[in-house]
C-alpha cells in the first residue's frame, strides 16, 4: 500500500506522524512510503534519515494526498488538508470531531475514511494512542514547574530537592492518572516532598503500591485540597473525567492562602484546566501570575520535545498503522475492535456515537 506523511501545518506543531524507523518497519511490510520534504525536520529528522529508511520524499502536501491511500499525521487536517483528502482514501491521526463541526462537516462531505487516534481503545479500556502525550506532559511537569520555582521566573526561589540541611519542595498532584503517575515519577525522582491525590480509592491503591512509600496519597476532597495547598511549593493540576468539563479544584480565594511564588502547573488546561484562575499559555509565554502565584498553562506541552513526543507517538500508533496497511482497513478494523473504535467517518457517514451525540448529528 501507499502510505504517506504529509508536514503538519497546524501553527506550533513539530511533531510528525511517521518516524524513520516506522517508516523502515512500513518499509520492510512490503509498503511505499511517502514523506512530504522537510516533514521531519521540527522533530530532528531530516529526509536522507527517511530515504535511508526506504521511503521516498515528496515535493509537497499535494503528492502526498494525491497518491497515497493511507495517510499518516499527527494534528487533525486543517481545512486546506481536507480539502485535499477524499473518497477511497484513509486518514490516520488526532482529531478530535466533537468539539469541531467544522471538520467534521468537511470530513463527511470529501467521504474519507477517518480513523481518530484519540478513540482508539486497549483492553483495559484505556486510550493508548493518547497515553503517550498524558506520560510526555506529566513528565514535563515537574520540569517546568521547577524552572517557575526559580526566583528569576518569578517563583519562590525554591529548589525541588532541596539540599544536605535544607528539606526539598512540597509538590501537591491532583488527579493520579497516567499524566499524574508521570507527574509524581519525575517529582519523587528530583527529590521533591510529593503527595497525590485521587478520587478513586483503587487508583490511590496502585500508586501506593508502585511508588513503595515515595510519596503519599491522599483521598481527594475539597478539604484535603485546601489543607495541602497551603504548604505546596508546587501543585499539578492532572485531573480528567472523560466526557465532561474539568471540574474547577482550587477557587481563586485559595490562592490566597498559598506561599508566594508557589507554582500552578495546570495540564488539564487543554480540557478547561482545574484551577479557576487557569487561561490557555503558549510555549512563547508559557507563565503569568494571579495573586503572587506563577500559573504554567500551555494546552500543547508534548510540543516542547516533539522530538520524543514524536517517537513516543509512533510507538504506540504503528501496531495500528501496519495492520491498516497489511489488511486493508475493512479487514484491519474487522479483526480489531480497539482499532475499530476509531472509526469516526467513511463514505460520508458519521460512525462514532458520541461525535454525534456532541454535535447533534445521526451517527
Ligand atoms: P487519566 O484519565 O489517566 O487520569 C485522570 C485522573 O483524574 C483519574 O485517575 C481520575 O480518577 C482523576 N480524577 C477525576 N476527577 C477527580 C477529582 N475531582 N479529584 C481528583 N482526581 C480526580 O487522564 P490523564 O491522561 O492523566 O490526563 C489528565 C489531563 O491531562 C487531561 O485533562 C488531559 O487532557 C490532560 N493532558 C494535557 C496535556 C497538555 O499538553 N496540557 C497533554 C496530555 C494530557
Amino acid at each position: 500500500m501507499q502510505i504517506g506523511c504529509p508536514k503538519e501545518i497546524k501553527p506550533q506543531e513539530f511533531r510528525v506522524g511517521l518516524t524513520p524507523a516506522a517508516a523502515a518497519e512500513a518499509a520492510a511490510h512490503g509498503h511505499q512510503v511517502l514523506v512530504e520534504a522537510g516533514a521531519g525536520l521540527g522533530a530532528g529528522f531530516s529526509d536522507e534519515d527517511y530515504l535511508a529508511a526506504g521511503a521516498r520524499i515528496a515535493p509537497d502536501a499535494a503528492a502526498i494526498y494525491g497518491d497515497c491511500e493511507l495517510i499518516v499525521k499527527v494534528k487533525e487536517p486543517q481545512p486546506a488538508e481536507r480539502a485535499m483528502l477524499r473518497r477511497g482514501q484513509v486518514l490516520f491521526a488526532y482529531l478530535h470531531l466533537a468539539p469541531d463541526p467544522e471538520q467534521t462537516r468537511d470530513l463527511l462531505a470529501c467521504g474519507v475514511t477517518a480513523i481518530a487516534y484519540e478513540t482508539v481503545t486497549d483492553m483495559r479500556g484505556a486510550l493508548p494512542l493518547l497515553a503517550p502525550m498524558s506520560e510526555v506532559a506529566g513528565r514535563l511537569a515537574p520540569q517546568v514547574g521547577a524552572w517557575a520555582l526559580q526566583k528569576a521566573n518569578g517563583g519562590r526561589g525554591v529548589l525541588l530537592g532541596g539540599v544536605p540541611g535544607v528539606g526539598p519542595a512540597n509538590v501537591l498532584i491532583i488527579g493520579g492518572g497516567v499524566v499524574g503517575a508521570a507527574a509524581a515519577r519525575v517529582a519523587v525522582g528530583m527529590g521533591a516532598n510529593v503527595t497525590v491525590m485521587d478520587r478513586s480509592l483503587p487508583r490511590l491503591s496502585w500508586l501506593d503500591d508502585n511508588f513503595m512509600g515515595k510519596l503519599a496519597t491522599r483521598h481527594a476532597s475539597a478539604a484535603a485540597t485546601a489543607e495541602l495547598v497551603q504548604a505546596a511549593d508546587m501543585v499539578v493540576g492532572a485531573v480528567l473525567v472523560p466526557g465532561a468539563a474539568t471540574p474547577k479544584l482550587l477557587s481563586r480565594a485559595a490562592l490566597a492562602t498559598m506561599p508566594r511564588g508557589a507554582v500552578l502547573v495546570d495540564v488539564a488546561i487543554d480540557q478547561g484546566g482545574c484551577f479557576e484562575t487557569s487561561r490557555p499559555t503558549t510555549h512563547q509565554d508559557p507563565i503569568y501570575e494571579v495573586d503572587g502565584v506563577i500559573h504554567y498553562c500551555v494546552a500543547n506541552m508534548p510540543g516542547a520535545v516533539a522530538r520524543t513526543s514524536t517517537q513516543a507517538l509512533g510507538n504506540a500508533t504503528l501496531p495500528f498503522l501496519l495492520a491498516l496497511a497489511d489488511k486493508g482497513w475493512r479487514r484491519a478494523l474487522a479483526d480489531d475492535a480497539h482499532l475499530r473504535a476509531g472509526l469516526s467517518t467513511h463514505e460520508g457517514q458519521l460512525t462514532s456515537p458520541p461525535v454525534g451525540e456532541a454535535l447533534g448529528m445521526a451517527a
